[in-house]
């Protein structure tokens, strides 16, 4: 093997994989791997999103799945060449099933598989009209009445809910639920998207004033129209709610503003979701045959209750409802909690000439935004990544390469050289009395979004207010009671407060299927997001993948999309193709069901 180059190492890896696939061969083909070995599916082989880890759990999987995909043509992906570093081979990788087309990543390690990526790029037979392939748009040639592009659009959202049937329903018309619709829509699946807000873009301008998206431009592209290279790096809230607008209305989806879900279920035998939806005033009832909650990952609000709060005569209100500063200058601001809600208000309610405390009742990570960019992020998603070839898209997918179980692995080292180079900084917060935390294991941000969505501020300056003094801190306690003008707390102290900020954070998103379809349905598909790391606010058993999200679930035909910009656009490509597989009658044999250990 060693004057072999990388390509040829590859390719023939890949040859021996490939005629051990296509000969049924399973013993063959799980010879490829290494013991210590890697195969995260999105789709492509398992229509679930899945990480097989080992080789039983490989050979379980092929067992189940081979037969039905019928693997071919595996080869190094057009225009890519094998690299090898470090003792560690890795390329990009094409193949075909059955009924799809996929694209891939692997990584070789002593020749043998350590780490393979498959995911379904397009179902033949229904590939997206684009390149070669677009639409005319003009009709050519001459006939008498002949419609418009506007006539016809105005026809279909006149009838689609009324005279036909969406075959899918989206409920929640956030981020989510527009990506998601823009794939439907280029994959001709009829989808209606209802959002109870007046305009697309709404749940991000009703959030508070001075809030910034907190991940860089690189990382927030939307699927089909990218952000221009002008595009500021942190999007202004306000600005982000514009683009969505414009996007649901360029990529031509049938969005219901004004319009909220009131009701859901399912009929078993007709394998159809009668959903009545209240539009400006009036009930319509809906059946499709796909239902997804879109309805957002930070949406549902966790509301504390503290004894006395009905008494409290100043104004108190979840962050999520927190109108902006502009009527407290002067006041006595207390914020509960101490993430990235917490600390953006804080500070904007200092910049405002409030009196703000904060109240810090657990441990939180904080990585300075600077340092986060660039150690973080910079190799995936920056202007020097897409300088040197990383495009989103390819971002997207290295990130996806790496499996849950040791993506870990890869941050915690990241983190430590984040913790040396602000060293100073976290001295100071630490001499504030902050309490700081780098996630159990030292993994830091990321890994605490993916196991418990919370425990962390990117810090964009609130933490000098903090460091200096400007934000006063109030640690380790817990609330006792509301009183009519302060705060109680366990120690005995009392704060005066005129407005109390309750930056608390938010529910699981089976939580809206128990308010659309029923309690019952909310804990047959249990707990939303999470992967069971046996982490603070995670319990095992560890799942492999985020629960529920993007993916079927125990209840048919229901599905759970959300997640930051980055998720929405890269999981709906694949939330997209297993509904698009469905409308066609594709046949979806789902293997490795999530099981449900958490009720939410
Ligand atoms: C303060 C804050 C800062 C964040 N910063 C970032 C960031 O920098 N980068 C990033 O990528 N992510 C960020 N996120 C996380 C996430 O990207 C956002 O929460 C984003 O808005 C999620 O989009 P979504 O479409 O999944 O949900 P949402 O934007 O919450 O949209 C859900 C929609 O569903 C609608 N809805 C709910 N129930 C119904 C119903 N019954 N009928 C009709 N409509 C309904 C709501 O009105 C809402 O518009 C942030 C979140 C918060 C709270």
């Amino acid at each position: 093997m060693l004057d072999k180059t990388p390509n040829k190492k590859l390719s023939d890896l890949l040859d021996q994989f490939g005629a051990a696939l296509a000969a049924g061969d399973i013993d063959k083909a799980v010879d490829c791997f290494q013991d210590d070995c890697y195969w995260r599916d999105l789709v492509a082989f398992t229509w679930n999103i899945k990480t097989m880890e080992g080789r039983d759990q490989v050979r379980d999987m092929l067992a189940s799945q081979l037969a039905k995909t019928k693997p071919s043509n595996w080869a190094i992906a057009d225009g890519e060449d094998a690299s090898e570093n470090g003792g560690v081979l890795e390329g990009w990788i094409r193949f075909e099933t059955a009924v799809a087309r996929g694209f891939g990543h692997i990584r070789l390690k002593d020749g043998k598989i350590w780490t393979l990526l498959t995911t379904m790029v397009e179902l033949k037979g229904h590939e997206e009209p684009a390149g070669f392939a677009r639409p005319l748009g003009a009709k050519h040639g001459h006939g008498k009445n002949r419609p418009t592009w506007k006539e016809e659009r105005e026809k279909e959202a006149a009838e689609l809910g009324f005279k036909t049937q969406p075959h899918t329903l989206i409920i929640g018309g956030g981020q989510g639920g527009i990506a998601l619709g823009a794939r439907l829509r280029q994959l001709g699946v009829p989808t209606i998207i209802v959002e109870k807000n007046e305009r697309a873009g709404d749940s991000w301008r009703k959030r508070y004033k001075s809030l910034c998206l907190h991940d860089p431009v690189w990382y927030d592209h939307l699927p089909y129209i990218d952000f221009p290279s002008n595009w500021p790096v942190f999007s202004p809230k306000d600005k982000i709610g514009d683009w969505l607008e414009m996007y649901t209305k360029v990529m031509e989806l049938n969005y219901w503003s004004s319009t909220e879900a009131r009701s859901a279920s399912y009929d078993d035998t007709k394998k159809e979701w009668t959903v009545v939806v209240r539009r400006d005033g009036k009930d319509i009832t809906l059946r499709p045959k796909q239902l997804v909650l879109a309805t957002g990952m930070s949406s549902k609000a966790n509301m504390p209750a503290f004894k006395g709060m009905d008494s409290f005569k100043g104004d108190q209100h979840h962050s999520s409802k927190h109108p902006g500063p502009d009527a407290y200058a002067g006041k006595k601001a207390v914020v509960i909690g101490s993430n990235n809600s917490a600390h953006d208000i804080a500070a904007a309610l200092w910049e405002a000439g409030a009196d703000v405390t904060m109240v810090q009742r657990s441990t939180t990570h904080i990585s300075r935004s600077d340092t986060l960019m660039e150690i973080g992020l910079g190799s995936l998603y920056s202007e020097k990544a897409v300088q040197s070839g990383i495009t989103t898209a390819k971002a997207d997918l290295i990130f996806a390469s790496l499996p849950y179980k040791i993506l870990h692995e890869f941050q915690i080292p990241a983190y430590a050289e984040m913790k040396k180079r602000d060293a100073a900084f976290y001295k100071g917060l630490e001499k504030a009395g902050f309490m700081l935390d780098w996630g159990d294991d030292d993994s830091g941000l990321f890994m605490k979004y993916l196991r418990r969505g919370s425990g962390y501020y990117i810090d964009v300056g609130a933490s000098e207010l903090i460091i200096d003094g400007s934000i006063k801190l109030k640690g380790g306690v817990e609330v006792k009671e509301i009183r009519e003008h302060s705060i109680l707390f366990s120690d005995g102290s009392e704060l005066p407060a005129d407005l109390i900020v309750y930056a608390t954070g938010y529910g699981s998103m089976n939580g809206w299927a128990a308010d659309l379809i029923s309690r019952e349905v909310a804990d047959t598909v249990g707990k939303c997001w999470g992967l069971g790391s046996n982490t603070t606010k995670d319990p095992g058993p560890w799942e492999g993948e985020l629960r529920n999200m993007w993916k079927p679930t125990q209840q048919e035909a229901l599905w759970f999309h959300g997640g930051n910009l980055h998720q929405s656009r890269h999981y709906s490509q694949f939330l997209s193709l297993q509904l698009k597989a469905r409308h066609e009658g594709i046949p979806t044999p789902v293997y490795g069901l999530q099981q449900v250990h958490h009720k939410g």
